[in-house]
């Protein structure tokens, strides 16, 4: 549900949200139970809440390319799984069914490109370098290059393939691994009464605020920048990864057992996301060391999260406690992001940065349309374009992003092949 359809603000959608052109193809999801007590809990704290848009389909949907999608079942398979009911939007399932009837498309499947190769100037790409499964090595010749894998990986071509400076945080210098950010998130395990029911669930079906996130608050008093939202997600009810325990409940044994089973229907959580700022030195870069199963130097991830991270999600954690609270529970578990960072524990896939966008070669890998600086027939696509990480995921921007960038390739870059910015 949009909160703000050409300016007319919607009572049950984002109030913080801009001004779209029109409401989203399907209304949303069913709301869970856990999600309706949350949305009570919040308008009673004076909070604006509202459904989390959601890939999932509530009803049974034509896209305007002509793929049908299934009703979503609320399986609750699809957080990080495949949707056996097609109701679960991504390029594969949209977009993938109608390129395969084309004549002039073609694709390789288990295929790792590990190389764009570049002609002897070093400004422009004649196609790329791939492996398939059984370790043979090919070249594709191509005049355009678009790399749109994981965010971390179209990173780990560039710097493989010498296109950009790569960044140095000694001397603050390069770009190629530069404003790599990560979100923070933390949450509030909420244990109460009512039956739950947590494995009915789909993928993104949540209920959100949105009241501290970015701008949307005073940030006078607090002493950080940014912020987040808070939700509460009913994605699904893996009983070994999803299940929520009270404190001090024993790590095995009977007395586990015996609180399992008391709480895997009575429980849900309060969750945070929010931003993190680019720092110096948080960048990737090629690793000295490691090397991948082609020999080639694997990426490296030098983060830690930030001063300004732990106070925002601080604030935010204590603005999800009083939603916890007010959600009448018997008891709750606030779980604080605390140092140092670790890789280890799942928090979150939304990484960002290390071919940033900007307006200036110096200190951004491409250019406004996501092509490259040096080497114009390069194009990257993805959240490795944002230069910061906001308080939201980065799904819907990086979708918006290659709409944005293909738009370009199509007006502009291909009638007239060549850098789509001059500096
Ligand atoms: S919950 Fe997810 S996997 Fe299950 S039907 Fe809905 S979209 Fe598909």
């Amino acid at each position: 549900m949009a909160g703000n359809v050409a300016g007319e603000r919607r009572p049950d959608g984002n109030p913080f949200e801009g001004n779209r052109s029109r409401d989203y193809p399907l209304p949303p999801l069913e709301r869970s139970a856990g999600s309706l007590m949350f949305d009570k809990a919040a308008r009673e704290l004076g909070y604006h809440p509202f459904p989390g848009p959601a890939a999932n389909a509530s009803r049974p949907y034509k896209n305007p390319l002509g793929v049908q999608m299934g009703q979503c079942t609320y399986c609750g398979y699809c957080e990080w799984f495949g949707c056996g009911n097609n109701s679960k939007a991504s390029p594969q399932s949209t977009i993938l069914p109608v390129l395969l009837k084309k004549d002039n498309f073609s694709y390789r499947t288990g295929c790792d490109v590990t190389r764009v190769v570049l002609d002897g100037s070093g400004t422009k790409a004649k196609g790329v370098l791939y492996r398939d499964l059984e370790g043979r090595e090919f070249e594709q010749p191509a005049e355009l290059v678009i790399l749109c894998a994981f965010a971390h990986h179209n990173v780990h071509l560039l710097l493989l393939s010498g296109i950009g400076k790569p960044y140095d945080p000694v001397s603050n210098t390069g770009v190629v691994g530069r404003n790599y950010a990560y979100q923070i998130t933390s949450a509030v395990e909420v244990f109460v009464d009512e039956l739950m029911n947590p494995y009915m669930g789909a993928g993104a079906l949540g209920q959100a605020v949105d009241d501290f996130n970015g701008d949307n608050f005073d940030h006078g008093p607090e002493g950080f920048i940014g912020g987040g939202y808070i939700a509460l997600w009913t994605t699904g009810g893996r009983p070994i990864l999803q299940h929520h325990l009270p404190q001090d409940t024993p790590t095995w044994g009977a007395g586990w057992k015996k609180a399992m089973a008391e709480n895997y229907l009575h429980s849900t959580a309060v969750s945070t996301h929010g931003n993190v700022v680019s720092h110096r030195n948080a960048y990737l870069d090629l690793d000295p060391t490691y090397k991948d199963i082609y020999g080639n130097p694997m990426l490296r991830l030098t983060f830690d999260f930030h001063a300004n991270d732990y106070r925002m999600s601080d604030y935010l954690t204590s603005k999800a406690e009083g939603i916890a609270r007010a959600m009448k529970p018997r008891s709750i578990n606030v779980k604080k992001r605390k140092p140092p960072y670790s890789i280890i524990p799942y928090q979150t896939t939304h990484n960002t940065g290390g071919a940033a966008m900007g307006d200036d070669p110096r200190t951004s890998v491409v250019n406004r349309y996501l092509q490259s600086w040096d080497v114009p027939n390069v194009f990257v696509v993805g959240a490795c374009n944002f230069p910061q990480n906001p308080g939201y995921n980065p799904t819907g921007t990086v979708g918006a992003l290659a709409y944005w960038a293909a738009d370009a390739i199509r007006t502009r870059y291909l009638k007239r092949p060549g850098p789509l910015v001059q500096v």
